[in-house]
């Protein structure tokens, strides 16, 4: 039986494809101790795994909701600086590491510690190549170098404090990004990552890993009406200007709707709900999805990911530029539509969803794809794959 040690970021979408990977982990008999925030003590304990939650975790909102990705990896070098100490201090011993791609603390976890290393990829694999191929990516990308100059010392400063406390090279910043560890579990498949025939066999694409989730707010019975689900996810979904357009695009049609507003939004204060629509804080997504005709989301790798695998067409509304590329793929792969913020209205929404819903290619589309992520093997071929290569 071996050890492994997980690290990840505190973030729900980095979380939830963990979850199936390291249950089948334990089942076959590792013993995984796992660290993240305390918000997800309930669904890792439940996989079987020794739950840590960080205890000088300092990452707050300016980190939660960076669009600007050079800002984002200052945050986390920055954040992660008392996490590595924190994660030694504990004297575990164990075989291997398996950190979070754009943890940047596990990976100087596992650069110290010196045992195999597996990057687990919740986000598309990012390269040059996947660069250069969409023009705007690259423009907004090198924009994004200007206005964080200050972040980019910020990160180099903290990169030469972790070198000389523990004497090992931290991973550079666009590396953050980039994961290229001995063995790379990415959680889509190789036809859906962008410019996925150009990475190595070293980097596994097992599709999404869905497997029983806990938690959510119970839903009514949706048998029998055709059903819409709106969600922004968990990070960027602080809209209630978008919630409330949906209220007007969809308010008194034949369609029901569920909208999940996160956690963080007063329900009361997007007005009176119609009657055909359904608001909740956290729903069931897997569970709900089996039931949906057409999903509205923000083009989160997770959920795009999830909806694919119930066959369900879906309009991408992008909030930030990693969800506008996974939104490319709906479009180009023909499962979806993707509006821009800027050009969402009410009679936007309501036109995008009724041709989602009267066009079945959108649906074959989805489905076809669905099924490519069943055959990339999910948690059982990440579980393969891990074994084989730390043991
Ligand atoms: N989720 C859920 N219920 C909700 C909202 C989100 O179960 O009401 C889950 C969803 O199934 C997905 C994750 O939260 O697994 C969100 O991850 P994603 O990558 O889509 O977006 P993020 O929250 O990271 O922006």
């Amino acid at each position: 039986m071996g050890h492994g040690l997980f690290i990840n970021l505190p973030a729900t979408g980095h979380v939830n494809p963990t979850l199936a990977v390291v249950r089948e982990l334990i089942t076959r008999g590792e013993r995984i101790t796992y660290y993240t925030a305390e918000a997800f003590r309930e669904v890792v304990t439940q996989t079987g795994a020794d739950f840590r939650a960080y205890q000088r975790l300092a990452l707050g909102d300016e980190a939660r909701l960076a669009t600007n990705f050079v800002r984002l990896a200052a945050k986390l070098i920055e954040a992660g600086e008392p996490l590595i100490a924190e994660i030694l201090e504990d004297g575990h011993q164990p075989d291997y590491v398996i950190t979070d791609s754009m943890t940047v603390w596990g990976i100087c976890v596992a650069r110290i510690l010196d045992v195999p290393t597996v990057a687990s990829s919740a986000v598309f694999v990012f390269s040059s190549a996947v660069a250069r191929s969409r023009p705007r990516f690259l423009v907004q990308s090198v924009g994004m170098m200007v206005p964080a100059l200050p972040d980019v010392f910020a990160f180099q400063r903290a990169a030469a404090r972790i070198r000389e406390r523990y004497g090992i090279e931290p991973p550079g910043l666009m590396d953050t990004f980039t994961a290229d560890a001995p063995l790379n579990i990415v959680y889509t498949s190789r036809g859906f990552q962008p410019n996925g025939e150009q990475f190595p066999e070293h980097y596994t694409f097992v599709g999404p890993s869905i497997g029983e989730r806990p938690g959510g707010e119970e839903l009514p019975d949706l048998s029998g009406e055709r059903v819409v689900y709106i969600s922004l996810g968990t990070i960027f979904n602080e809209r209630a200007d978008f919630f409330r357009m949906c209220f007007e695009a969809f308010g008194g049609t034949d369609l029901q709707v569920v909208m999940a507003v996160g956690t963080r939004l007063d329900i009361g204060s997007l007005g009176a709900v119609p009657e055909n629509i359904v608001v909740r804080g956290y729903v069931p997504q897997l569970d709900l999805l089996p039931h949906v005709d057409a999903f509205i989301t923000h083009g989160g790798m997770n959920s795009v990911h999830e909806g694919l695998w119930f066959g369900v067409p879906l309009l991408v509304i992008p909030q930030m530029l990693e969800q506008w590329l996974v939104g490319q793929r709906v479009v180009e792969t023909g499962a979806g539509l993707l509006l821009e913020n800027e050009a969402v209205t009410a009679a936007a929404l309501r036109k995008a969803v009724r041709h989602l819903l009267d066009e079945p290619a959108f649906r074959e589309h989805a489905g076809r794809l669905g099924e490519s992520f069943r055959a990339a093997g999910g948690y059982r071929r990440a579980a393969d794959a891990i074994l084989e290569y730390v043991t």
